[in-house]
């Protein structure tokens, strides 16, 4: 259980080009969501009363579509610098003035909870407050290459957002900055003015998302949890010269007789992919009733079940498959079959698996009436908080 936390009210600038990483990052995917979500999310989660996020004009439609289905949050258009944008943010709230305002970049979206608390705590007896990390590594000054000296690094502080005040003290101090000076962040701002500014325990990986890389870095951060489905198909042999299995074609005296193409290895294991996601089988994403899947290729089940998964953050670990028949012979195609299945899931090859059995002539399989497939999949997601 979290205690609830004095009232408070946030801005999220989200207005930025991006122009180091090369075009506006908070729309683009972390994990199964936009960047901004996750901090918006956490704001509104921490009890944000009044959260209003700060977009450049051509991006409203963006931020809608980042947000979509989140209540609790408002839009409001940015300046043409970061400070103008901030102060947009500050006129746009609505409520007491001598509530705590959180002020956040977008672009550090692993907001945990505790660092809202902290920002928040230290305002009983600060003007402002700022989450920082000392510096671990040592510093040089350079000219060029060349190092000419070492820099003292003992009170140095890389700061980060969320930073705190009191609307009040927060307007104030930004409408006694010079106008021709550019302000860092806040913190500054309200220095400046005099105020005092605690800093608190940071977050590593609240890290700000500022190259294409930083990307894999915040993704490593993100807990996840692993989870295994299972799927089971089978289909009955009639008339016909080929069979698909596995997404592979194999002459053969019979064929399986289905909808689509029939092939029951693919259709295991794309209900495995879809039970490890709670997600529900494929006759509810391919109905066959729907005369526009007869015939069809299962691949394009098993694609379609994989990008589900990529669209929620995941990814799948291993799969395996076992083919139920007397005949064909499964063995000679088997590794035609893990190349395919490799292929088709953009695994390598040794977290795909395809084995084979008989029932020893015993059941449906043991008297050629049908063939049957088992499947296991593994998959990696984002875990919930
Ligand atoms: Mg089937």
């Amino acid at each position: 259980m979290t205690t609830p936390l004095p009232r408070f009210a946030a801005i999220v600038v989200a207005a930025g080009s991006g122009s180091r990483f090369g075009g506006p990052k908070q729309w683009r995917d972390l994990g199964g969501k936009p960047v901004i979500r996750w901090s918006v999310e956490a704001l509104i989660e921490a009890g944000a009363e009044d959260l209003v996020v700060v977009v450049a004009g051509d991006a409203e439609a963006e931020a809608q579509a980042a947000l979509g289905g989140l209540s609790g949050w408002r839009l409001t258009l940015g300046g043409s610098t970061r400070a103008a944008s901030v102060q947009n943010g500050l006129a746009a709230l609505k409520g007491p003035t001598d509530r705590p305002v959180l002020i956040h970049d977008a672009a550090r979206p692993l907001l945990d909870r505790s660092v809202i608390d902290r920002v928040i705590a230290a305002l009983a007896d600060a003007d402002g407050a700022l989450p920082a990390l000392p510096v671990a590594d040592s510093l040089r000054r350079a000219d060029g290459d060349i190092v000419t000296g070492e820099v003292e690094r003992g009170d140095l502080w890389r700061a980060q957002t969320p930073q705190a005040f009191r609307h009040d003290k927060i307007t104030s101090a930004y409408a006694a900055w010079p106008a021709d000076e550019v302000a860092t962040d806040e913190a500054t701002v309200v220095q400046r003015a005099g105020g005092r500014v605690r800093i608190v325990s940071g977050d590593s990986r609240l890290m700000k998302l500022t190259y294409p890389e930083d990307f894999a870095m915040a993704e490593a951060y993100i807990p996840r949890q692993i989870r295994v489905g299972q799927g089971f198909d089978a289909h009955r042999w009639g008339p016909g010269n080929a069979v698909w299995l596995c997404g592979v074609e194999i002459s053969h005296d019979q064929t399986l007789i289905g909808h689509s193409d029939a092939d029951a290895g693919l259709h295991a294991l794309t209900d495995a992919i879809l039970g490890a996601m709670g997600d529900g089988d494929i006759g509810d994403h391919f109905p066959p009733t729907d005369p526009q899947w007869k015939g069809a290729s299962s691949d394009l089940f098993l694609i379609h079940a994989v990008e589900r998964l990529s669209a929620r953050g995941g990814r799948l670990v291993n799969v395996d498959v076992t083919l139920i028949c007397e005949r064909p012979k499964v063995k000679p195609h088997r590794q035609a079959m893990r190349e395919r299945l490799a292929e088709l899931l953009a695994l390598p090859l040794d977290a795909v698996s395809v084995k084979a059995t008989t029932t020893e002539a015993m059941g449906f399989t043991g008297r050629g009436e049908g063939l049957a497939a088992q499947a296991l999949a593994t998959i990696e997601l984002p875990a919930r908080s």
